[in-house]
């Protein structure tokens, strides 16, 4: 595995960034096997995310985006004992609305 080039980060190296100081322009690039040409280096996602370049430099994501893994769609047939599905009809809720006098 390898790690991000960050100092005081252990996340895994996800993608690289190379750098043109001639073009002030910085290319981000999924993770392959080969090392970055040039100047740069690995990142974790993390970090990836949050480059920020030099003022007057243009940042080029040429990382394929990867859709998040798809929701489970709320449904009323939810688990009960999961503390995160939607609950519209507990007394809590139905009293909280009536105070605010939505209901
Ligand atoms: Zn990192």
């Amino acid at each position: 595995m390898t790690l991000c080039a960050r100092p005081g980060c252990s996340g895994a190296a996800v993608a690289t960034f190379v750098f043109d100081s001639t073009a002030c322009i910085v290319w981000i690039d999924d993770l392959g096997d080969d090392r970055p040409a040039g100047f740069g280096g690995r990142l974790c996602r993390r970090h990836a995310d949050a480059l920020s370049p030099p003022r007057g430099w243009r940042v080029d994501d040429r990382r394929v985006a990867v859709p998040p893994p798809p929701r489970p769609a709320p449904v009323a047939s939810a688990r009960v004992d999961d503390p995160l599905a939607p609950r519209p009809d507990t007394p809590l809720l139905t009293r909280a609305f009536r105070a605010a006098g939505a209901a």
